[in-house]
């Protein structure tokens, strides 16, 4: 199993493919054919006309595209399905594995607050930022995963996998950079691999385009953009790229002093979503005679009072392996750091680890030696994480694990991906484009000029969706 999101990208894609294939006259799962385009008729000795002929092919597919939607409407997504982008038997999996944050246990919207407000009053209180930033409050509709910082210019974008900067998704602060301004600014709209971010959200030139992949990132990209604002809006000099480490460093205190950890420890109710489908999964695999193993970043009261909350007070009666603090992604590539066991009051142990014991904690440790220790290696293990690099990539393409991505957002993306607007949209984007390659055969000025007109139409179209998609999926950008 691999990520869903590739999945779902690869069946909506079969699916408008159906649709431009049943529009351009091919069968397609069974929909209404539309004939193939018929031959442009002439009189004798009368010029063509070209315009005439290409727009009855246009008011064609627009009728074979109204005709499409409803049978796409009866076949739609389910969201709360698994998506496979591998073939894999559960029968051939002897091993599971889990991460925790936002894979066993989720969060409540109140947990981002907490985030953003405590690295916030770190800003003011550490770093000595102006206190009127505390006006700022988080909000969770302002960003979403996966998106470029850029360090030096202090712009948050959206960048396509082919790496070119999504015009009308450039944010300078709380507001969008104009579009004529980002092609001069980067001269274009392509990115250079060079200063992309690696795997790890790192670049390899120093601090240049970070990319954002977690989903604690969220309040993290929501406090870059509030402090830029304020200091851009009072007119206040400012050097970015050490606003954005003030920013990284705060958020990362968040985590390393405990002020997150103490806070839900304090109240698991409010920030920890309780799911008991959850105990009942991990029951299931025990009963099966699975084997079950933990491998977290973070703490060992932590994820223990989570897990007595979420799956109760037995819960490592289920797990044969937990390593907390693991430091991943460095566990699953670093060679040198060793295990260590945590005894019941958290105190780290010295003993050099022989054996991984159902019933104990470890801490640290690395990858390799967790293979060496356990056997449980290739394919006959599947793992679970929220993480496409650091949880999952290395893991399948070093190690021949399977793996299983957990994405939440996935379930509101696949809802707005079934609604009608959105399936006539990208339906008659598809048959558009379809027509445009069954038609650029036609190089006379008429034709040309009703070609520009349907590509004119097809770049607005475009546009308004991806601010819809952008907007609706609960982000501005
Ligand atoms: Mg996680």
């Amino acid at each position: 199993m691999a990520t869903a999101a590739a999945a779902v990208a690869r069946r909506a894609g079969a699916r408008a493919a159906a649709a431009l294939l049943s529009a351009c006259g091919t069968a397609a799962r069974g929909w209404r054919r539309a004939g193939p385009a018929r031959p442009l008729c002439t009189a004798p000795g009368t010029a063509p006309d070209m315009k005439g002929y290409l727009w009855e092919r246009y008011r064609e597919a627009k009728r074979s595209t109204e005709d499409l939607v409803p049978s796409i409407m009866n076949n739609l997504l389910n969201p709360d399905a698994i998506f496979s982008n591998n073939e894999m038997s559960l029968s051939d999996i002897e091993i599971y594995g889990f991460d925790y944050d936002y894979t066993l246990v989720f969060y409540s919207k109140h947990l981002h607050t907490l985030i953003f407000n405590a690295a916030r009053d770190l800003l003011i209180n550490e770093h000595r930022y102006p206190v009127e930033i505390r006006k700022y409050e988080y909000d969770p509709n302002f960003a979403i995963r996966g998106l470029h910082y850029d360090v030096q210019r202090a712009v948050l974008m959206k960048i396509d996998a082919f790496h070119y900067i999504q015009l009308g998704t450039v944010y300078r602060g709380l507001s969008v950079v104009p579009d004529e301004e980002v092609i001069e600014m980067y001269e274009g709209s392509h990115v250079p691999l060079e200063q992309m971010s690696d795997f790890y959200g790192k670049s390899s030139h120093g601090n240049t385009m970070k990319q954002f992949m977690d989903i604690f990132s969220l309040p993290e990209m929501s406090l870059l953009s509030c402090v830029n604002e304020y200091f851009l809006k009072n007119n206040i000099d400012y050097e970015p790229v050490h606003l954005y480490k003030d920013v990284k460093d705060s958020i990362r205190d968040v985590h390393i002093k405990g002020i997150m950890y103490r806070a839900i420890e304090a109240d698991i109710e409010k920030y920890i979503c309780y799911a008991e489908q959850t105990r009942a999964v991990l029951a299931k695999l025990a009963d099966h005679g699975k084997k079950m193993f933990l491998i977290t970043n973070s703490p060992s009261s932590f994820v223990d009072k989570g897990m007595r909350y979420i799956v109760g007070k037995d819960w490592r009666d289920l797990f044969d392996v937990v390593i907390v603090q693991a430091e991943k992604p460095n566990f699953f590539n670093d060679k040198r750091r060793p295990f260590r066991k945590v005894n019941e009051k958290g105190v780290l142990l010295w003993d050099k680890i022989h054996k991984l014991q159902k019933g104990q904690i470890y801490k640290q440790g690395n990858l390799y030696e967790f293979l060496k220790l356990t056997g449980w290696r290739g394919s006959k293990v599947l793992y679970f994480g929220d993480h496409i690099y650091s949880d999952l990539a290395d893991l399948t393409l070093k190690h021949g694990w399977r793996t299983g991505a957990i994405i939440p957002e996935l379930r509101s993306e696949l809802k707005i991906m079934n609604t009608e607007q959105y399936i006539q949209t990208m339906t008659w984007l598809q048959t558009l484009t379809g027509l445009l390659e069954q038609m650029q055969v036609h190089r006379d000025a008429e034709s040309q000029l009703v070609l520009q007109e349907w590509k004119k139409e097809r770049k607005e179209m475009r546009w308004h969706q991806l601010n819809k998609e952008a907007c609706t999926l609960g982000a501005k950008l």
